[in-house]
């Protein structure tokens, strides 16, 4: 089976239809998105009709899920809390519907999918250091599990006791070890790299792959400043933090 996974979209429709027509080249058998589809951008509606036409899961993030009035605005910074204020006002009635819709994990024989983390989804950890991977890699059932949330891609790899970050361009999936895989993020990334992330993994072969995209920044950037969203979300795309 043939993979490609996306991330944190964050409503840059730019970003997304490039990601989205490269995994179409790719032919992918399963095209999956690990949550926080919508937020911070100006393209909620344009974005969430795509993810729905052809992605074949998702899994929630917490900006969806704050959308849903499942986790209160308080819970984010000023920035995230102004993009998710907006995108309340501009979100059709059948989209908050289907974000409400959204489960907070994801499997099926060979990949598991939650935002966060895949322990205790519903809180939103940060997976940012080994022991919170460790919490996470002791309740996965697949040899490898995909998540998103920090917008910095990278693998945790375990084997037996010892765990390790890294981040590789390829990697081949060991079947004696277990893999908490973050695909970075589509639509806002903050790695220093400002080009879209996502991932395609084949899981015959077990080989897993990082793919970067350049796409129209400044397009992106316009509507976010047009729309009235606060100018430090436009700004960051292009520098990627
Ligand atoms: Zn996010």
């Amino acid at each position: 089976m043939r993979y490609g996974v996306i991330s944190d979209v964050h409503s840059n429709l730019e970003a997304l239809e490039v990601v989205l027509e490269a995994l179409k080249a790719e032919k992918v058998d399963r095209l999956l998105c690990v949550g926080d589809l919508v937020g911070y951008g100006a393209d909620p509606g344009p974005c969430l009709a795509l993810i729905r036409k052809e992605v074949h899961h998702t899994v929630c993030g917490n900006h969806d899920w704050a959308l849903t009035g499942k986790l209160s605005l308080e819970w984010f910074n000023e920035w995230a809390r102004a993009g998710l204020e907006w995108t309340k006002r501009h979100l059709a009635a059948s989209d908050a519907a289907y974000l409400n819709s959204l489960s907070l994990t994801w499997q099926d024989s060979q990949v598991t999918l939650a935002h966060g983390s895949v322990h205790e989804p519903e809180k939103f950890h940060y997976v940012m250091n080994l022991q919170e991977a460790r919490r996470s890699l002791a309740v996965q059932a697949t040899p490898v599990a995909f998540i998103g949330h920090t917008h910095v891609p990278g693998v945790f790899v375990q084997e037996g006791d010892r765990i390790g970050f890294e981040r590789p361009q390829r990697l081949t999936i060991s079947p004696l070890a277990r893999h908490l895989v973050n695909v970075g993020s589509v639509g806002q990334p903050r790695d220093g790299d400002p080009r879209a992330s996502y991932c395609l993994y084949d899981s015959d072969s077990g080989q897993l792959e990082f793919r970067r995209l350049t796409y129209p920044v400044a397009r992106a950037q316009e509507k976010i400043r047009k729309a009235g969203l606060p100018e430090f979300l436009a700004d960051r795309l292009s520098s990627g933090y």
